[in-house]
């Protein structure tokens, strides 16, 4: 096997043992990217300079017998609204195309600190709004299972950079399902942590009280670690909670015997895709065969997520994307005048998308409207909250979709934002609630592509996805899902 076919957990045994060095690690995930990226498209900004120094340093770090993260040689691609200090981080928008940021988000941080070399800065919607990474000013990125087809969104070019093998894990951000719905459109594992479980510092925000950044791997094992490498309390982070962080990898081992599971009746209506329903149903019947109680379970109220979500959403970011008025971000040119100035920089840097985000939400929380839909939105958000305490004071589980269909065609639902939206039904409500969901690669279907399901734990309760998760993977052989045939190499 090529080192850039490897997991996480196994290039770090191999590094460990002093198999590899780092920078052979990296030089084989570069190689890679040189012959792939062609078609793929993932990455806005690389910088095999500074991953290569990273590599090195940690290959001396080794020689002089120091004690070294398990992440310590293991490469790192990163989304690029997440902040890396001295390099680009654009957002995927005209406005940040050539901004640098003084200083690493933490979760960057921890990373490099750990001696993750940085590959580089992966392709997203722009502001990460979107589901199909096709709202990036630049380029699409492609499914690395089949290069008609987008790789999902908004974290798209950080699961198509892992899932072609171009890095061996990726952070991607998920506000409403931007690392879940990517990680089931490429056949990857992607955990959205519990709200306050990773710190927010450097994140560029979409929408402050949803953001979460969390981990898109091959496996649940390399997710495990690297939740255990940027998990907890910062001072950067308000919301950050102090709760200590757990076992992560300890976890993957436990099994389900006796843990209770719902299984979400609202993930199984006949619109959806049968054989993504079918995959959901053999999920749960593997949890049973191995000890689980399963029981089906219904949510009166999330079914009202998408109307929640897409109103608060577009709330936060049009009062987020405030401070983009052509002075302290990108593009400031001559007006007449100050009025002219804003509406000049923000008609040409922003895409339609966040045009459209930026005039649903200050639609909403303009005064005549504030009562009727923001604050109505927030009284719906607390009953969906209340769902999932009630759903956790039975469960220790909720097991469900997480698409109702497998990754569509670039371009199929460009002109029809409503279609995009409505395909988020099943990844929105966790994140309403500040609950953490994982999504893991449940096979294929029979066109090839590959198809996810999804488990909900109460929150801080990252472990117990961890034990489901990774006993499904075990049912499934243990190893990670592989684009067939491979993307041909140039
Ligand atoms: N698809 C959702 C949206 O467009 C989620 C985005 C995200 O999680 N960043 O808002």
């Amino acid at each position: 096997m090529k080192l850039y076919e490897m997991t996480a957990l196994e290039l770090s045994r191999l590094l460990g043992k002093k198999e590899v060095s780092a920078v052979e690690v990296t030089q084989s995930f570069l190689e890679r990217t040189g012959s792939v990226e062609p078609q793929v498209q993932a990455y806005i900004t690389q910088t095999p300079e500074i991953a290569l120094a990273a590599a090195e340093m940690v290959d001396k770090q080794r020689a002089r017998g120091e004690a070294l993260s398990p992440l310590a040689g293991v490469p790192l691609a990163v989304k690029d609204n997440i902040c890396t200090g001295g390099v680009r981080t654009t957002c995927a928008s005209r406005f940040m195309e050539e901004y640098i940021p003084p200083t690493d988000a933490t979760v960057v941080m921890k990373a490099r600190r750990a001696g993750m070399p940085l590959l580089g800065k992966t392709n997203l919607d722009e502001f990460a709004m979107g589901s199909s990474t096709e709202n990036s000013a630049f380029f699409p990125t492609r499914n690395p299972w089949d290069l008609q087809r987008v790789p999902g969104g908004s974290s798209g070019g950080s699961a198509a950079a892992v899932a072609a093998g171009m890095a061996p894990l990726a952070l991607g951000t998920d506000t409403g399902g931007s690392v879940r719905q990517p990680a089931a459109f490429c056949g990857l594992v992607g955990l959205r942590p519990t709200y306050g479980r990773v710190s927010r510092a450097g994140l560029v925000p979409l929408a402050s009280s949803l953001d979460q950044a969390g981990p898109l791997a091959l496996t649940t094992a390399d997710a495990a670690l690297l939740l255990s490498l940027i998990a907890g309390e910062d001072r950067l982070d308000p919301t950050s909670s102090a709760a200590p962080v757990d076992d992560y990898t300890g976890a993957l081992s436990q099994g389900v015997r006796g843990l209770k599971v719902g299984l979400l009746a609202e993930h199984l209506p006949p619109e959806f895709d049968s054989e993504i329903i079918a995959a959901v149903r053999r999920a749960a019947a593997a949890l049973e065969k191995n000890g689980a109680i399963v029981e089906e379970h219904a949510m009166p109220h999330i079914s009202s997520s998408l109307e929640v979500y897409y109103l608060l959403c577009a709330a936060e970011a049009s009062s987020n994307l405030g401070r983009f008025d052509g002075l302290r971000y990108g593009r400031s040119e001559s007006a007449e005048n100050v009025t002219a100035m804003y509406s000049r920089a923000r008609g040409e840097g922003f895409g339609p998308e966040v045009k459209r985000r930026i005039l649903l939400g200050t639609a909403v929380l303009r005064e005549s409207r504030y009562e009727r839909y923001f604050l109505q939105a927030q009284r719906v958000r607390a009953l969906i909250r209340r769902d999932f305490e009630d759903a956790f004071s039975r469960f220790d589980l909720l097991l469900g979709a997480v698409t109702p269909s497998t990754a569509f065609k670039l371009g199929e639902k460009i002109e029809d934002p409503l279609a995009i939206y409505r395909g988020d039904i099943c990844i929105l409500p966790g994140p309403l609630a500040g609950v953490p969901s994982i999504a893991l690669p449940a096979g294929t279907v029979s066109g090839g592509l590959p198809v996810g399901v999804q488990l909900t734990a109460a929150p801080f309760n990252e472990r117990v996805l961890f034990r489901a998760a990774h006993l499904l993977e075990q049912e499934r052989g243990g190893r990670p899902l592989r684009p067939q045939p491979a993307p041909p190499a140039l």
